[in-house]
């Protein structure tokens, strides 16, 4: 399989170098060139685990590259990825449990080792990149930089932390993140991590990123990557999660063979979203993906209208991790919908005015796949309630979302076929939130978490057991002005922990 630019079809490239480069060099996503023949064997679903499922679409996405090459088959090298970046790293085998919830499932993405869906991508990631540089040859040392409003700085660091010939560095902001997001973070001891604040908010740290990719002099034998969500590699591990709900339901008589399934998604950046959407070009009878946002609900807006229009007011919102005004992976979704010419003429007007909008035609085809809708604080804390008195089921604020969208869609449509929500973190990440919602009080959010595990009597996962006393392992903080320099420093320093 090769993979094109989003904005340009002629440039090409093999899985391994769009996986290691992360963004095409005219600034597009990378795309599989096509999904005609990328079939899933659907007949042996029901009997496959999820280790199996995983090693399947990646695969068959991955198919003929130098990075499945080995002594097995390019699905036993693919199989061999996914036992070590899963196996001892999710609470048990299973890395997307189903639970059932009234007439809907939740898929639980968030047991693995930060509690946050995004473990399922970047544990594997780092194990593409380590199986494409041996592949490609290529000797220099990668450093990832990532900007984090809090859950992907942690699920990179526990993904590339002590990972060989790679390093990482993660700048948060100081204002604006949690106290059990943040000391997960700093209490990462891996030899080849960097964690640092920087005085000011997520965009400040942001555009900090973003001008030392443009900027930074790099010194020979090192190059910088990213652990976004732009990076092919991270949409990947996601598709298999869509199969594998699919097969559970298959193996619990919920549906039959050719059922259509819908899948409600908390989405940001469209990247879990955009990956069920892969899952049904391969395909999974998936019937509509309903993408579910927050008061930050450019996306709403946009399947409703076809306008995209980034120039609105930011809020901060009781589900920070879809805060979000530019959903880089809906640009993926354009190509689909109308190529790459049109696609880079409608990338150019986000740039320039903030907005672009779609013709009829485009809209309505994407309206065949996606409904959405969104909800604001008031709703998700109250749904935290209703759900957990009502069925005794305790979620998160982003999960919450999800549910509350998928409860007022699938009153508006009528649509009765089987649904999975996915559910992106544990409620004790989010724990403050989730308390309030009980209406219980509590001291400050380490003390919130304890007392929601002594209210609810739901186990608190392992790595957020005793937080507040795990040992602080970074402590650097810097001025949003002083980033570059100091990214500058690190690149040239062989050896950053002994
Ligand atoms: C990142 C994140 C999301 C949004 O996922 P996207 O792929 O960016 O759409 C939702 N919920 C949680 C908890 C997240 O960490």
């Amino acid at each position: 399989m090769l993979y094109l630019s989003t904005r340009n079809n002629k440039i090409e490239k093999t899985a391994s170098q769009a996986v290691l480069e992360g963004l095409a060099s005219d600034g597009g996503l990378y795309m599989p060139k096509s999904f005609a023949g990328v079939e899933f064997p659907m007949e042996n679903l029901a009997k496959m685990g999820p280790k199996e499922i995983s090693a399947t679409v990646v695969s068959l996405l991955f198919a003929g590259d130098e990075m499945l090459k080995g002594a097995g088959s390019e699905y036993e090298e693919a199989y061999k990825l996914v036992s070590k970046a899963y196996d001892g790293k999710f609470e048990n085998e299973d890395y997307a449990p189903l639970s059932k919830v009234n007439d809907a499932y939740v898929m639980e993405l968030y047991h693995g080792p930060t509690c946050a869906f995004k473990d399922v991508a970047l544990q594997l990631l780092p194990q593409f990149i380590g199986a494409a540089k041996r592949a490609t040859g290529m000797e220099d040392e990668i450093v990832i930089l990532t900007a984090t409003s809090g859950d992907t700085g942690s699920a990179a660091l526990s993904g590339f932390s002590n990972v060989d010939g790679v390093k990482i560095i993660v700048f948060y902001p100081k204002k604006g993140i949690s106290a059990v997001q943040e000391r997960q973070m700093v209490s990462v001891d891996g030899k080849n991590t960097c964690v640092c604040s920087v005085v000011g908010n997520f965009d400040d740290a942001q555009s900090g990123v973003k001008n030392i990719f443009a900027k930074l002099e790099l010194p020979k034998g090192v190059q910088l990557s990213s652990a976004n969500s732009i990076n092919i590699g991270r949409l990947v591990p996601q598709i298999a999660y869509y199969f594998k709900a699919y097969g559970e339901l298959l193996n619990k008589n919920e549906i039959k063979m050719g059922d259509k399934v819908n899948y409600v998604v908390p989405t940001g950046n469209f990247g879990d979203i955009l990956a069920g959407y892969f899952a049904k070009k391969m395909g999974l009878p998936v019937g509509k993906l309903v993408c579910s946002s927050n008061t930050n609900k450019v996306l709403t807006d946009f399947f409703e209208s076809g306008v995209y229009n980034k120039n609105r007011s930011f809020y901060i919102t009781k589900s920070p991790s879809m805060d979000i005004l530019i959903s880089s992976n809906l640009e993926r979704l354009l190509y689909l919908t109308c190529g790459d010419a049109k696609c880079a003429e409608y990338m150019a007007q986000l740039k320039e005015k903030g907005e672009y909008k779609l013709a009829k035609d485009e809209l309505d085809k994407i309206r065949q796949e996606f409904d959405a809708g969104f909800c604001d604080d008031i709703e998700t804390i109250g749904t935290i309630e209703k759900v957990y008195n009502e069925y005794g089921y305790l979620m998160d604020t982003h999960t919450a979302v999800a549910w509350n969208v998928y409860e007022k869609w699938a009153e508006e449509t009528g649509n009765k076929d089987k649904t999975v929500v996915l559910s992106t973190a544990s409620p004790y990440k989010f724990s403050n939130s989730v308390m309030k919602a009980l209406g219980k009080s509590y001291n400050g959010e380490f003390d919130a978490l304890k007392k929601l595990q002594e209210y609810t009597g739901a186990p608190v996962p392992n790595s957020l057991v005793n937080i507040e006393n795990k040992a602080v392992f970074h402590n650097v903080t810097v001025e949003k002005d002083d980033m570059l320099d100091f990214v500058s420093e690190m690149v040239n320093k062989k050896i950053w922990h002994n």
